[in-house]
């Protein structure tokens, strides 16, 4: 199978919007207390590059959460055994690659909260326009808005594949070519 489509955000774009949000982030925030947590996996990529460009921050954690299966949502939210530090008091960056239906970002804040962090700050690549039925959070941060597509690449995946593509594709996969 192959990608079929042209990429919807080259790396470039990416690269420039990476150097944004860090310079927003930057301005808002006291970096230097900042927790940080990552959601894994789809996450890795986009966080690796946004924490390069901004100065030391207090600590860098990940958690694990996964919702979907192949292309859809499976409404479900499963999270794996994760070792959370601790955030009471403290100023929390959540950074996700793609706000969807909401449901993996509302359980991981919801999750945190019970920490009582001082704040959470949510910062997506990807937001996807869309209702969101139930959820109460909303990103502080976000890349780029985009159509409610299935994306691939720069981290996010298709059952495993096109994680290491360095552009962001819609995935459309032409099943006669191996
Ligand atoms: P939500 O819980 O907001 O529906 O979805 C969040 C998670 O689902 C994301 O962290 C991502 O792992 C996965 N996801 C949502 N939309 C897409 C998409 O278009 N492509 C890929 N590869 N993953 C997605
Ligand atoms: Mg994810």
């Amino acid at each position: 199978m192959q990608l079929i489509l042209p990429p919807l955000i080259r790396r470039e774009q990416i690269r420039h919007k990476v150097s944004e949000l860090a310079e927003k982030i930057c301005k808002d925030i006291d970096v230097e207390n900042l927790c940080v947590i990552v959601i894994l996996k789809g996450a890795v990529f986009f966080a690796t590059d946004l924490l390069r460009e901004l100065p030391p921050v207090a600590s860098i954690d990940f958690i694990r959460a996964e919702s979907y299966q192949g292309c859809n949502s499976s409404g479900k939210v499963k999270m794996f055994d994760n070792h959370i530090p601790d955030v009471k008091g403290k100023k929390v960056l959540l950074i996700e690659d793609i706000f969807d239906t909401g449901l993996t970002t509302q359980k991981v804040v919801d999750y945190l909260r019970e920490q009582s962090p001082k704040d959470i700050y949510l910062c997506v690549l990807l937001e996807k326009k869309k209702y969101r039925k139930g959820i109460t959070i909303s990103s502080d941060y976000v890349g780029f808005y985009i159509e409610d597509n299935f994306v691939v690449g720069y981290g996010m995946d298709y059952d495993g594949k096109f994680r290491n593509l360095p552009d962001i594709h819609i995935l459309a996969l032409d099943k006669s070519i191996d």
